[in-house]
């Protein structure tokens, strides 16, 4: 008697297309136009796994200038291993459409598109585009991860920021396994807030500049969806041992300019700071008054402006707060020696069997 035939995967539905089970779809999503009449659209890849599986997306420049996470995508979509996907994979490397063209996080009504949700189909511009977003994408969606950079002129050190009471969320943040995890409340009107209303788990990427590619912010990008398709079965990975690279802090706090200024020799992305350290002089043009930012409190640096120009109340550097700073110093070397060398086709282990 012959083995009995395991029945062929459904297809998946997308847009009025589909996508047989096994396959790709390289497709786009219709935005309102602009005032000449442009059409825009939102550009998707789906990779519908031959067997069955969770569906996860991943989406980036929600913020139009935070582009990091569209050269992640690129790196991802290129490996290898997504041809034995279980499951099925949503990329969306760019969301805010408008934004990207011209440079800007925002929506050409001014609106913040990642404070726009649930959005509406009547609604403004940017209401209309989150609800192009949710429909077609989170809401057919199990899992998520939105990537972001810091805003203009800042950087931030690799983060993930995702809601730790919620033990799916805490899993995966865990298992993406990057250098710093921030238990981020919620903000009203983003994504992430309206799918884990829906509970869908969604975590938030944080590294790099606005309008940059960073090696590193995506090298640890890549490898942490990686390592979250592997936490969801969705690929197979071998158990190797690999450093564990993730400190979680309690909270974090932004070290303010108490005066007007020109910031020099900055605070590096990473450091660990004790209360009262020096993160950088603070001067007027020639020099001549001269004072400098300190430290308030203990903790790792992981983010900062890279503007020398402060204005008095400008935010300089984010200061995350471990309950073991010692500790938490010690795995961001680790996590940041893990990354060193690492090239497009070494993310993933050599996979057993098959
Ligand atoms: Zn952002």
């Amino acid at each position: 008697m012959g083995k009995r035939k395991t029945p062929k995967r459904p297809p998946f539905e997308f847009a009025g297309q589909q996508v047989e089970a096994g396959t790709r779809l390289s497709t786009s999503l219709e935005l309102p136009g602009q005032s000449r009449y442009t059409p825009l659209s939102m550009p998707v890849h789906i990779v519908h796994g031959k067997k069955d599986g969770p569906t996860l997306f991943v989406s980036a420049a929600i913020h139009g200038d935070e582009i990091g996470g569209i050269e992640i995508i690129r790196q991802l979509l290129n490996q290898k291993v997504l041809n034995r996907l279980r499951g099925t994979l949503i990329c969306v490397p760019v969301v805010n459409v408008y934004g990207f063209l011209n440079h800007t996080r925002y929506m050409p009504d001014r609106r913040d598109l990642n404070r726009s949700f649930p959005g509406s189909e009547h609604g403004s511009l940017a209401s209309r585009v989150a609800h192009v977003f949710r429909t077609e994408i989170i809401d057919r969606a199990d899992y998520g991860i939105d990537l972001h950079t810091g805003a203009n002129h800042r950087t931030n050190y690799p983060h993930i920021r995702a809601n730790m009471d919620d033990p799916e969320s805490a899993r995966l943040a865990r298992a993406f396994n990057t250098a710093v995890i921030v238990n981020a409340s919620l903000r009203d009107g983003s994504l992430r807030g309206y799918a884990l209303e829906k509970n869908i788990p969604v975590l938030l990427y944080e590294a790099g500049e606005a309008l940059r590619f960073e090696k590193n912010a995506v090298r640890a990008g890549v490898r942490g969806i990686m390592n979250v398709l592997g936490a969801l079965e969705m690929i197979k990975r071998t158990v190797k041992r690999r450093p564990h690279v993730t400190v979680e802090a309690e909270s974090s706090h932004w070290v303010r300019a108490k005066r007007s200024g020109l910031i020099r020799d900055a605070a590096e992305l990473g450091q660990k700071v004790a209360a009262g350290d020096r993160l950088a002089h603070l001067s007027d043009m020639l020099g001549d008054e001269e004072t400098e930012v300190l430290a308030t409190r203990e903790g790792v640096v992981i983010g900062r402006t890279n503007l020398p120009i402060a204005n008095e109340g400008d935010a300089l550097f984010h200061v995350a707060e471990f309950d073991n700073a010692e500790k938490a110093g010690k795995t961001v070397e680790r996590f940041e020696a893990s990354l060193e060398g690492l090239g497009e086709g070494d993310y993933i282990d050599p996979i057993l069997g098959e």
